[in-house]
């Protein structure tokens, strides 16, 4: 009998992981039946449907259609919708990805049904409970069988916790299978050129943690920073639409060139060719690392520690006015240049499903 599992997405990132354990799950369809469910936690097309496209996933089986609201009501609707889902379906497991509110509510109802609950990204901590992630994490990982982890510290704050070696795994970072997978299609597209941009002389923004973008006062100094910046290197910044909330006419700066988000391979090609990065995202501050690109966090913390022990990234601390120097350095050549932290090779997919195969049905 295969073992029916389902696999949860709800937002952005969450595609950019499932891809590549989709795509490994599919080729041992003799072993297992995947369930692909969309919470709709991002529906917005340029958050949801263009990764779909560009990272040829299938359809969702299922949409639970849960739409915009609090954190409190999009979890309350993704229990009550997914919870009919498990009783319909009898899936023999739930895999889930990172660390939003969709992973967390998918990992609660799962575990309330007694369904093994299997987490890609385990044991990730920035010790910041204010930061809604890090709640989900730590729910997430309280409640799953299989604890998949993309970096050493992960393997750490596990054992800390009192979780058992036998469901750690250091398997690798599936974001960066899907990155090796496209990179080249990315690099293809030169999409610096639409903004008429070079390539290394230009900059890369991306904004959208509470904590810089829901205050616009906050917002304002940090694009008063960006343009002093972009007078030396122009800077493009895809707006999330929580940013867009506050990023209007009042914070623009005519020479940061906002535009709306970009797609997978388009955002990859302007990340591949940018001479820096801005952000405050957690799976940027990984892409960069493995590009080689330096970043430079817009965060007091970060739950990715390799990526800024082994990889390009700096954190900036919540002073804004701290951007100066690693920029200074990055445009004079004195920049760190980083180096791949280890089982970031494109073959975590592959580890994570060979580990489910020792799993069985139920
Ligand atoms: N990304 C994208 N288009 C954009 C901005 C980001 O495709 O305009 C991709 C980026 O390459 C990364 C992922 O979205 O793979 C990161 O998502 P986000 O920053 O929203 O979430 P976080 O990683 O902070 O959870």
């Amino acid at each position: 009998m295969r073992m029916k599992i389902a696999c949860v997405v709800g937002a952005r990132p969450n595609f950019i992981k499932l891809a590549p354990i989709i795509r490994a799950l599919r080729s041992h369809a003799d072993v297992f039946r995947p369930v692909l469910v969309h919470t709709g936690q991002h529906f917005d097309p340029k958050m949801s449907d263009v990764f779909f496209s560009d990272l040829e996933m299938p359809r969702p089986d299922h949409f639970l259609n849960i739409g915009s609201g609090t954190q409190a009501e999009q979890t309350a609707a993704i229990i009550t919708r997914f919870d009919e889902l498990c009783e319909e379906h009898k899936f023999d497991r739930v895999l889930v990805v990172g660390d939003v509110t969709s992973t967390m509510a998918c990992a609660i109802t799962a575990a309330k049904r007694q369904i093994p609950v299997d987490h890609v990204e385990a044991g990730l901590r920035s010790f910041d409970r204010s930061m809604p992630e890090e709640l989900n994490r730590i729910i997430t990982d309280s409640l799953s069988d299989l604890l998949f982890v993309t970096e050493r510290s992960g393997v750490e704050n596990l054992r800390r916790e009192g979780h058992g070696d036998d469901r750690i795994h250091l398997v690798g970072n599936v974001m960066i299978d899907t990155l090796f997978t496209y990179v080249d299609a990315a690099i293809a597209r030169k999409r610096y050129e639409s903004f008429n941009l070079t390539r290394r002389e230009y900059a890369l923004v991306t904004l959208h943690r509470p904590s810089n973008v829901d205050s616009p006062e906050r917002l304002m100094i940090i694009v008063e920073h960006l343009a002093t910046i972009a007078k030396k290197v122009p800077i493009v910044f895809p707006v999330h639409p929580r940013t867009r909330k506050v990023f209007n006419a009042h914070t623009q700066a005519s020479n940061v060139l906002g535009c709306e988000p970009l797609g997978y391979l388009d955002f990859v090609s302007m990340m591949e060719g940018a001479k820096f990065v801005i952000t405050d995202s957690g799976g940027i501050q990984e892409e960069t690392t493995a590009l080689g690109v330096p970043c430079l966090t817009l965060r007091t913390t970060t739950e990715r520690p390799s990526t800024l022990e082994t990889g390009t990234n700096t954190l900036i601390g919540d002073n804004v006015a701290d951007l100066a120097k690693p920029v200074a350095e990055i445009l004079e050549g004195r920049y760190k240049t980083g180096a791949m932290p280890p089982l970031w090779d494109g073959h975590a997919a592959e580890r994570i499903v060979a580990l489910l195969r020792g799993k069985g049905p139920r």
